[in-house]
């Protein structure tokens, strides 16, 4: 296991993609730092399961990571829980769909605190630590809307465009170190964030999910099926990696050729 003893913490890793990636990074032998919005219940649930099949440790820290403060409690709890953090996945998201003229301005602000503030926060208060200990990695699940647009998601394109900005400057700030600082560019996912724009459209629009998956959602994915959360997680595993090295400062698409074209 190539990942034995190292920490990773992963935002938003409750659900979907963000599960994924803590079960992919445990299978290598990494304690996991979960965190994301769930019940009691369900936060031991994930906390035993990951315990259990993988044998590493695993704890739940409940951090609304859209507030500044809660994230900069995040990385020192989880410092202070496991001793070290090597490994920052910052994948927690949210999305809203609307025309700009009607987009609620509270959701443009939690958007915006979501899928972007919280990645500045925590990497801000993750590296003096990695830097001490000489290593460190830092993933940030942008979107292939950090890369090129769609209507009607102007604070999520908004927050992926800038998730990618601070990627690479980030990642010149670390040359001299031996902390990488990439992003990843999925497509379409299905995940709950994804099953909720496909009922609003097929309620919106009076027709099926199926007709919703094959006109909307994948209209711009040239590969037309869905991305699996498994090949998500194992590129992140991938950059953790000692020869994943000199990959720094990348945006690194899984899209099913959207941005080919
Ligand atoms: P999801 O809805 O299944 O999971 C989102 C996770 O983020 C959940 O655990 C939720 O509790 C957590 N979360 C939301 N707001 C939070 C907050 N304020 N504080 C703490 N946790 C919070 O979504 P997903 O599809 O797995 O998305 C994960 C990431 O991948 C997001 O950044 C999303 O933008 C990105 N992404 C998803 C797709 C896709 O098609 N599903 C494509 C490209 C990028």
């Amino acid at each position: 296991m190539s990942l034995r003893g190292q920490v990773a913490l992963v935002t938003g890793s409750t659900s979907g993609i963000g599960f994924g990636i803590a079960k992919a990074l445990a299978r290598e032998g990494a304690h996991i730092a979960l965190n994301g919005f769930a019940g009691s219940e369900e936060v031991r649930e994930l906390e035993t399961m990951l315990k259990a099949e993988y044998g590493v440790r695993a704890r739940h820290f409940p951090a609304d990571v859209s507030q500044a403060g809660e994230v900069r409690d995040l990385i020192q709890s989880t410092e202070d829980e496991f001793g070290a953090l090597d490994i920052l996945v910052n994948n927690a998201g949210v999305q809203h769909v609307s025309a700009i003229e009607g987009f609620p301005d509270e959701k443009w602000e939690q958007i915006l605190a979501t899928n972007l503030g919280s990645n500045f926060y925590a990497i801000k208060a993750a590296l003096p630590q990695m830097k001490a200990r000489g290593r460190g990695r830092i993933i940030n699940i942008a979107s292939v809307h950090g890369l090129v647009a769609s209507p009607f998601k102007s604070a999520y394109v908004a927050a992926k465009h800038g998730v990618i900005g601070l990627t690479k400057t980030v990642a010149l700030e670390l040359v001299d170190t031996e902390i990488t600082c990439n992003a990843i560019c999925p497509g379409y996912v299905n995940t709950p964030l994804v099953e909720s724009q496909i009922d609003q459209q097929a309620l919106a629009h009076g027709i099926g999910r199926e007709q919703v998956i094959r006109e909307t959602i994948l209209a711009s994915q040239p590969k037309k099926s869905f991305i699996e959360v498994g090949h998500v997680a194992a590129l992140v595993v991938f950059l953790c990696s000692p020869e994943a090295g000199g990959i720094t400062g990348a945006a690194l698409p899984i899209d099913g050729a959207w941005t080919a074209r």
